[in-house]
């Protein structure tokens, strides 16, 4: 282990994940120093953030913000905007590890610049390697570079692997807490409301995670994440729901052992493994106690209720720039549920009619792959 500083850039500082790497960076001043943040419009929590952490430079969306945020720090800080901003940043000598915690296909860009110059990245930003999967993974071949998931089932996968010959493993078995609409009847769906679907029992997340949970689209995003980040063909990676979110995720091997990684759901703790990997540090907290918890249930996915799960494993198969328009069609989707313009139970509707109309393309270069993007969307508000 180096005992020198990890310099961090955080793209994102101000959503969910950015916080709490925050919060795990402000535990460890000797070994965390972060060099960078980022944020798009929530400029009132980016100038507390500049004030505690004195990073080196920002980057907000607009210029409008860059004006608020240059006067608020008068010369002391480099301040640069929107997606160019992003993918300079990344590039900088004073950034080892890049925390990418974007939401959604903005997120890409940014990810292959620093990738191409040899960052270590901490991944929680999956539509990057849903829409992008093959690319990234041949780029990080390419560049040798260190590419560690935060998303709690890929960090669970990981942990199991520790030690253990890729070509044992029988299958991954990604755990879902399945929602608040777990038992919810079908009928109900099309009354849900952003509200109800937005408050998840488990997890405290951003607002497209949060919807993408309620409909399991999130789980199928994740299936396409574990196969890119793994190796895995889809038909070895399985989705059981587990209500408590106690376990994170299971690994079979080849004799019919499984191992599985457990804590409570708390995003810090695949942050701090993310950039300690492959060490541990301490964390305090509460603990599992399992005479509290009691029980573990665990059933089946309801695929006729949620059939978002299944069209990401029909992208999956599909391949090409599949993901990509299935992810882009999801975010225009879900922005529009959001917005009160289309209900609950019309996205997996919207979804399926995007990819019907998506032409594929194998092996997609990055312009291929923006191009699906940018069509999908485009479709996909003509659906909404
Ligand atoms: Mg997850």
């Amino acid at each position: 282990m180096s005992s020198a500083v990890q310099h961090i850039a955080i793209l994102g500082a101000t959503g969910s994940i950015g916080q709490s790497s925050l919060d795990v960076i402000k535990n460890f001043p000797d070994r965390f120093r972060v060099t960078y943040l980022t944020a798009n419009k929530n400029i009132d929590l980016l100038q507390r953030q500049i004030n505690e952490f004195k990073p080196k430079g920002v980057v907000v969306g607009d210029e409008r913000n860059a004006s608020v945020i240059r006067r608020f720090v008068n010369g002391s800080v480099e301040v640069l905007s929107g997606e160019e901003g992003l993918e300079e940043i990344v590039t900088r000598d004073d950034v080892d590890t890049v925390i990418s915690s974007l939401v959604g296909f903005a997120g890409l860009k940014p990810t292959i610049s620093a990738i191409r110059h040899r960052k270590q990245v901490a991944l929680a930003n999956k539509e990057t390697l849903v829409a992008a999967g093959e690319l990234i993974t041949g780029l990080v071949k390419e560049y040798g570079v260190r590419l560690i998931p935060i998303d709690s089932e890929h960090s669970a996968i990981l942990q199991c692997l520790l030690g253990e010959d890729p070509l044992r493993i029988a299958k991954l078995i990604l755990t879902a807490s399945g929602g608040p609409f777990l038992h919810t009847p079908r009928e109900a769906f099309s009354s849900i409301t952003v509200e109800q679907a937005l408050a998840h029992p488990n997890w405290n997340m951003g607002k497209k995670i949060t919807v993408d949970s309620a409909t399991l689209m999130n789980k199928g995003l994740e299936v396409i994440e574990a196969h890119w980040l793994f190796g895995l063909p889809a038909n070895r990676i399985d989705v059981v729901i587990h209500p408590q979110s106690v376990i994170h995720s299971m690994v079979e091997f080849v004799d019919g052992s499984i191992k599985a990684q457990l804590g409570l759901p708390d995003m810090k703790i695949p942050i701090q493994y993310a950039l300690t990997y492959p060490d541990r540090s301490p964390m305090n907290g509460a603990r599992v106690s399992f005479p509290k918890l009691q029980s573990m249930t665990f059933f089946e996915p309801d695929k006729e209720k949620f059939p978002c799960l299944p069209l990401a494993y029909h992208a999956l198969a599909l391949g090409g720039t599949a993901p990509a328009a299935l992810n882009a069609a999801n975010e225009t989707a879900v922005s529009a549920f959001l917005e009160r313009k289309i209900s609950f139970d019309r996205i997996p509707e919207i979804l399926e009619g995007a990819l019907n109309h998506h032409r594929v393309r194998p092996s997609p270069e990055i312009q291929h792959i923006i191009e699906a993007d940018e069509q999908a969307r485009a479709f996909t508000r003509t659906l909404v």
